[in-house]
């Protein structure tokens, strides 16, 4: 049975799946969409540990695998420094970034459009450039409010599939991956940030929610950038 078309109770898997169970479903899902994508089937990969466990897993079932990075003006030094180190090292991985000008500090005053230019452009513009029929993220349900109802595989977009391949991990199951597999994070973890983002956006937190720290005291507190959120595909105008 294909398990793409899998109509698991995925809530309750979080709970019940080991973690050796929870990356062999992943590579199991990941290895499908391979077959059915072949090279339409590409890594988003925002340089979180999610996007790095999410990579060396899709590298695992395709050592050549293609992945986009989106980048912007506001990331910190130390992530632009990791991100240069992953492309020399995975010269698969093609950077997207979107210089126009733009308001000062738009990301206080309107931190969604801000995100719709910086982010959701970019990254539109990378389905597009590179062909992509089916996108692999690095979306976990546990991992705040606004990530408790996504689906393993979805298509928000016609034309454009998404696969969630670690949806049912949990945040230590991830770092388990990473520690055993020795991948490579981004040293901003090191100082005690859960979530990474752009510098003025995202603030180290201890609570129990990973995505606090993210856009604190805006509308868009513990939010979405809106990659997840917004079309990404058959957008008119300029498609903000
Ligand atoms: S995270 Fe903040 S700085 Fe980065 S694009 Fe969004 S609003 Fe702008």
């Amino acid at each position: 049975m294909s398990i793409l078309k899998n109509n698991d109770d995925l809530k309750k898997l979080v709970d019940t799946l080991n973690f050796k169970e929870k990356v062999e479903r992943s590579l199991a899902l990941i290895e499908e969409a391979y077959k059915k994508y072949g090279d339409g089937l590409v890594v988003a990969n925002s340089l979180g540990k999610d996007s790095v466990a999410i990579w060396d897993l899709a590298r695992k079932v395709n050592p050549k695998i293609r992945g986009f990075i989106v980048t912007t003006r506001y990331k910190p030094k130390a992530t632009i420094k990791f991100m240069n180190e992953e492309v020399a090292r995975f010269p698969e991985l093609k950077v997207y970034k979107n210089d126009v000008e733009i308001p000062d500090k738009l990301y206080e005053t309107k931190p969604d459009k801000c995100c719709d230019i910086l982010k959701v452009e970019p990254t539109r513009k990378a389905v597009e450039e590179m062909k992509v029929t089916c996108w692999i993220t690095g979306l976990r349900c546990t991992e705040g409010r606004t990530r408790t109802d996504f689906k393993e595989v979805e298509e928000r977009d016609k034309g454009l599939v998404k696969l969630n391949p670690i949806l049912i991990w949990k945040e230590r199951e991830v770092w388990e991956y990473l520690a055993l597999n020795e991948v490579k994070v981004n040293p901003l973890y090191g100082l005690g940030y859960r979530s990474l983002g752009c510098a003025p956006c995202t603030k180290i937190t201890v609570e129990d929610d990973e995505r606090a720290g993210r856009w604190i005291g805006t509308s868009k507190c513990g939010g979405e950038c809106g990659i997840h959120t917004r079309p990404l595909k058959n957008i008119g105008g300029d498609g903000i």
